[in-house]
């Protein structure tokens, strides 16, 4: 935050210091141009006085005009110093002027740096929490076993078995920043013309085995496209949304994927009888480590990023993603990629 109102300040500083330096270098030309002016115009005065003395008979040389035009140098003066007097007074409020601008201008300058700044900062908070919480338990069942006294061997195979376990979400999790961080840093994506119907059966194929855990069917519809993209990132979308169909379905369930190709774009969708979204919540799961419900989603490895991961390389595609949900009824999820990307 102070780093933020110190670049401000210094910010201001640079715009104030350019502004008067220009509004300066503007007064002196203004003063000089209106200066040779007033003196031109007495000149002319002069002779003008001259030609009346001289058709009265009387010739007065100019240099010696002063005395009979001392009125009019003294207004010539003080018009000078008048417009000295208002050329600072200008500076003066352009000062003030540029110095509020300038603070205004440097807050809408910084404005998003602080925005991606900000969005960082929460994003290693809460990757440093997640990564935390889990060390903090290996931990401290480590230190429980080590003080037993009458600890047994069977105990120990026990107990590394499920810190395993807990060692291989942790890998999983630091995969996905990893991934959510290359990505997000990552904005062209390699792009090659691949077949994107048998990007989704290798995920289909992938996954099947944890389907066929819980009993859950999955049936494609899936035309052959070929597509212009980033085949490796493609397939870990497919992955992402499958996974989350099988992993918040109940057993026994169908799962449904599509993939059709349109004239304008390639249209691909994941659809679920599972437990479904609340609505309230459907506008926020893209975001980083958000879950529906914590308790449920533990149970099920859930860490809140695989959607935000998926929203990145389907942004990065130049698609958009849609979900409609019903309660207890399932969820639908389309994505919609445009064949040809701008830009
Ligand atoms: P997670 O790793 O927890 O699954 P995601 O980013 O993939 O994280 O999903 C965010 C949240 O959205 C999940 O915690 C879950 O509550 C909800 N969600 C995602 N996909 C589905 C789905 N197919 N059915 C129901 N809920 C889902």
């Amino acid at each position: 935050m102070n780093l933020f109102h110190s670049a401000r300040l210094r910010l201001t500083l640079w715009y104030v210091l350019g502004i008067f330096f220009i509004s300066v270098l503007f007064s002196i030309a203004l003063y000089n141009i209106l200066a040779s002016e007033i003196n031109r115009l007495a000149a002319l005065r002069r002779v003008e006085v001259q030609d009346q003395l001289q058709m009265e008979g009387l010739f007065v040389p100019l240099d010696q005009l002063y005395d009979v035009t001392q009125d009019e140098i003294l207004f010539v003066q003080d018009a000078r110093t008048r417009l000295l007097i208002n050329l600072l007074i200008a500076n003066g409020c352009i000062l003030i002027f540029s110095g509020g601008m300038g603070y205004f201008l440097a807050g809408k300058t910084l404005e998003p740096i602080q925005e991606m700044m900000n969005e960082q900062n929460r994003f290693i908070s809460d990757a440093s929490h997640e990564l935390r919480t889990p060390l903090t338990a290996l931990k401290s069942t480590f230190e429980v076993y080590l003080r037993d006294k009458k600890r047994n061997i069977g105990e120990a195979d026990e107990l590394i078995k499920e810190s395993v376990q807990d060692v291989d979400r942790l890998s999983q999790l630091s995969e996905s920043l990893l991934t959510l961080a290359r990505t997000h840093m990552q904005k062209q994506h390699v792009r090659t013309r691949f077949s994107l119907s048998e990007t989704v059966m290798q995920a289909v194929k992938q996954l099947g085995p944890l389907a066929k855990k819980k009993h859950i069917e999955i049936a494609t519809h899936v035309q052959p496209v070929e597509f212009t993209g980033d085949p490796d990132a493609l397939m870990q979308l497919c992955i992402i949304l499958i996974d989350n169909a099988i992993k918040y379905s109940p057993s026994k369930k169908t799962i449904t994927i599509q993939l059709a190709s349109r004239t304008r774009s390639v249209d691909l969708a994941v659809i679920d009888e599972g437990v479904g979204i609340p609505a309230e919540h459907i506008p926020h799961i893209f975001d980083r480590f958000y879950r529906v419900d914590q308790a449920r989603t533990h149970s099920t490895n859930g860490y809140g990023l695989g959607l935000s991961i998926a929203k990145q390389i389907v942004d990065a595609h130049g698609g958009n993603m849609k979900v409609s949900s019903v309660l207890h009824e399932g969820s639908t999820f389309t994505v919609s990629l445009p064949k040809s990307l701008r830009g």
